[in-house]
């Protein structure tokens, strides 16, 4: 049986964060089921590009963009210029790959599912481990989180492809800094689709929704004329879009990313909302050691920071976002022909408050707040402030 300070279970970007952070003061053995890293993928990679930065990273980038045209399946539309190309599509199993490079003294064990959790030991097939630190960052499936802190999110299934397409059509961004999102009940009930330039030919392709989702997502690929090629390989998963849990911590183990439901609900986001929950522990471990006080004392700090600063905004946000759908589900339509050829522009990705209320002075329809909702959200919790956050709560 081996030994270790702290255990993680998974590595995503989540899981990887927080062993790169934990390593340098402590003993961190991460377990991934999968035998090479960020594989299969699931995700499509975009980020606020300044967000990177706070969190002391820079991961490689496939892309990056200025536009986001949100659009019908009849090209009624509306443009936000974000003035400069403030959105990045990263190269998810390239995350994985760079935070694992900076794992230091972390011992990745990669192939290795754990399958049982409990009084200070986990399992896997081939091993025990015991440890004094658990933390679970095994993404939206949930499976071993279910059993330790029971709460039931609300999510959607996505399915997405890099194809190319080179038909001319309002789906299709106009240039490689333009992102689509299509809006429209045809294609997806409850959430959207989505058309992302990889580059000036490829493009990555989603579409989510909470029932039948492939055969929406085949009428898509139709729709845009998706060519055949070698690449031409589905991958997706489940979004966690809304709820959260009451608490993030339970004896000596901690959730982070989405299995906490570290995720903006609008979009389903949890790239940077999962790292940002892992720097909120490490962060509440190192310094809670600094002032010589134990791993229970830190796992409350990290608890009460997520029950302080992100569940009731997570939440609220998450109520936001069904009235937001279920606005569009009422009046799309018609609203999205009196938008039709609208552009705003829009200050900064992260911090949209102005913006909102800028572009709702000058258009008057409460559907364009809901609209920027969509794409902007609320930063829930500002990367540099944690270590001030964390030293209030210890005083
Ligand atoms: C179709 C789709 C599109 C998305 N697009 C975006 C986007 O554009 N921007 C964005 O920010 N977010 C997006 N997301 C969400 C984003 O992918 C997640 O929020 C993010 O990956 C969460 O990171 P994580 O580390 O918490 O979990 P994951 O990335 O899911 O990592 C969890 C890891 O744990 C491993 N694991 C699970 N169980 C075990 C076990 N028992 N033992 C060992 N290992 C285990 C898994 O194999 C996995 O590698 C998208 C998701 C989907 C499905």
């Amino acid at each position: 049986m081996g030994v270790s300070d702290v255990v993680v279970i998974g590595a995503g970007p989540s899981g990887l964060y927080l062993a790169r952070e934990l390593s340098r003061v402590m003993n961190v053995v991460i377990f991934e089921e999968d035998k090479m890293l960020g594989i299969p993928p699931h995700c499509t990679g975009l980020v606020n590009l300044d967000s990177l930065k706070p969190l002391g990273i820079s991961p490689p980038i496939i892309n990056t963009y200025r536009y986001v045209r949100i659009t019908d399946l009849n090209g009624n539309s509306i443009t936000f210029d974000f003035r400069r190309r403030a959105i990045a599509m990263l190269d998810r199993p390239g995350l994985e790959h760079y935070l694992a490079d900076e794992l230091g003294s972390a011992t990745l064990v990669l192939g290795e599912r754990v399958t049982e959790i409990s009084g200070g030991f986990i399992k896997t097939r081939s091993r025990q481990e015991t440890y004094n630190l658990a933390i679970i960052a095994e993404g939206a499936n949930m499976a071993l989180t279910r059993n330790i802190i029971p709460w039931r999110p609300t999510h959607v299934y996505g399915v997405q492809i890099d194809t190319k397409s080179f038909t001319i059509s309002e789906l299709m961004p106009r240039s490689d800094d333009e992102i689509v999102v299509i809006f429209d009940r045809k294609l997806s009930e409850h959430y959207f689709a989505w058309v992302v330039p990889r580059d000036f030919h490829e493009f990555r392709v989603g579409l989510a929704d909470d029932a039948n989702v492939w055969v929406k997502f085949t009428e898509l690929l139709k729709i845009i004329k998706a060519e055949k090629t070698e690449q031409l390989r589905p991958f997706g998963g489940k979004i966690v879009i809304g709820g959260s849990p009451n608490h993030v911590v339970a004896g000596n183990i901690a959730v982070i990313g989405d299995a906490g439901g570290f995720v903006k609900p609008m979009t389903g986001g949890g790239i940077i909302m999962g790292m940002l929950s892992a720097k909120l522990l490490a962060d509440s471990m190192s310094n809670a050691m600094r002032e010589g006080l134990s791993i229970s004392d830190a796992l409350f700090i990290y608890d009460t920071l997520f029950r302080k600063y992100i569940r009731g905004k997570v939440r609220a946000l998450g109520s936001a976002s069904y009235i937001l759908h279920m606005l569009i589900n009422r009046s799309l339509g018609d609203v999205m022909q009196s938008m039709g050829g609208v552009s705003v522009d829009v200050d900064d990705y992260d911090n949209h408050v102005d913006a909102i209320l800028r572009a709702a002075s000058r258009r008057p329809w409460s559907f364009i707040r809901a609209v920027f909702s969509v794409i902007n959200e609320l930063s829930l919790i500002d990367p540099s402030t944690i270590s001030k956050l964390i030293r209030e709560l210890i005083e």
